[in-house]
């Protein structure tokens, strides 16, 4: 079965375990360790059943996410890279990505996921403000949070990432700007920028609706976000993608298979992957007449994925068919991330024309890419050139 399916090169995997829930945190996670033993132990059995069943994919990235991976014991992750090598050929050269938290993070812990083939790392670091962490909820300050970035480079890490949040409320411009100053002297390889959303069911959600916080307003956040591109860019950080920066060579292999809306496998509560159809029967998902590929995801409570996952069964809650007009849009709506931008067809270049007369997009032959202005309106921009099914 081995090279079935070729365009299947990488892997995702959840890790639901954080030390508490974050104010903001719409992630699959719950707050402690209690039965991440177990959890892996389950993981583990749904990697090799997905290697049965897809054959020793030759992956390209593999991407540990969470929750907070570095919060499992170090050598139950190793356990895992172990396992995800021995059912798959990992590519020589490979990224394999594993998000950590500063709080959970120390060198002897970075020495064990770097000497278990992780090979890059992305940090949660959120803020370097104390009232901002506060807000968010976060359980590290500031000086973990730099001491942890020297940490995993002593352990021999070069490609790290530090995840920062802008429009916090109360985080005026001058403190974002500052954040951004520092962590740059830090010297990750790359950085991504994400603005404070409030989600459903969060309890940042139930301060917004009680009234004891003010989200900060569009204009504001959008300002925010300029600053993170002027700062980055003026310190050799390439925006390559709306929220994301790297220097040169360490963008997010992973990340990009995503925006240029490619597939994945996908194991652990919560996860989400998207396959092509063969490899989705292959995994046992209804595949419709006519769909191209199989969007999909797991269920999000643990106790019940150990259990299905101990019947035999993939634990999948959900799936979506997605048929070739549904690909066009969703590969044009991701690519608009890109500062590659996106290639289109000859139907929508003249509306791609007209965005461009609005200062919107900028046009060279069939490739189209957002303009600041753009970017600060994707979503209508998307739907203008796809219409409303992406949107
Ligand atoms: S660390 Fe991340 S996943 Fe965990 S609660 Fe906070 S935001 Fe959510």
């Amino acid at each position: 079965m081995s090279g079935a399916f070729n365009d299947v090169r990488s892997l995702y995997l959840h890790i639901p375990f954080c030390e508490r829930k974050c104010e903001y945190c719409d992630f699959t996670s719950v707050a402690g360790a209690t039965g991440s033993a177990a959890y892996m132990d389950a993981l583990n059995a749904e990697v090799r059943h997905l290697g049965e069943r897809l054959g020793r994919l030759s992956l390209d990235t593999v991407f540990i996410g969470g929750g907070t991976p570095s919060l499992v014991e170090p050598e139950l992750l190793a356990g895992l890279v172990a396992t995800v090598r021995d059912t798959f050929s990992v590519a020589a050269g490979a990224e394999v990505t594993m998000e950590a938290n500063p709080s959970s993070i120390t060198a002897a812990r970075a020495r064990v996921w770097r000497a278990a083939g992780v090979n890059r790392i992305s940090i949660g670091v959120q803020s370097l403000e104390a009232d901002a962490l506060r807000f968010l909820g976060r359980v590290h300050d500031a000086g973990r949070a730099l001491a942890a970035i020297a940490e995993v480079r002593d352990a021999g890490f070069t490609s790290i990432n530090c995840d920062l949040i802008y429009a916090v409320p109360g985080l005026g411009d001058t403190r974002w700007r500052r954040t951004l100053e520092r962590v740059v002297a830090a010297g990750p390889t790359h950085i991504s920028c994400y603005e404070l959303t409030v989600e459903a069911g969060t309890p940042l959600h139930t301060r917004v609706r009680r009234g004891l916080v003010t989200p900060v307003e569009g204009a504001r956040a959008m300002r925010q976000h300029r600053i993170a591109v002027d700062v980055l860019g003026g310190a050799g950080y390439a925006q390559y993608e709306v929220s994301n920066f790297a220097v040169t060579g360490e963008e997010c292999r992973h990340n990009l298979v995503y925006w240029h809306n490619g597939y994945y496998a996908a194991a652990g509560v919560g996860a989400h992957g998207h396959l092509p159809a063969a490899a989705a029967a292959a995994i046992g998902l209804d595949v419709e007449a006519g769909a191209v590929s199989v969007r999909h995801w797991h269920g999000r409570g643990i106790a019940a994925y150990g259990r299905a996952v101990r019947a035999g069964e993939f634990p999948i809650t959900g799936s979506e068919p997605v048929g070739p007009g549904m690909r066009e849009q969703e590969r044009v709506m991701l690519g608009l991330r890109l500062r590659e931008g996106v290639r289109l067809d000859a139907s929508s270049l003249d509306e791609a024309r007209s965005l461009e007369g609005m200062g919107l997009l900028a046009v060279e032959g069939d490739r189209v890419r957002a303009t600041a202005r753009g970017e600060a309106l994707l979503n209508q921009v998307t739907l203008r050139l796809v219409g409303d099914r992406a949107a």
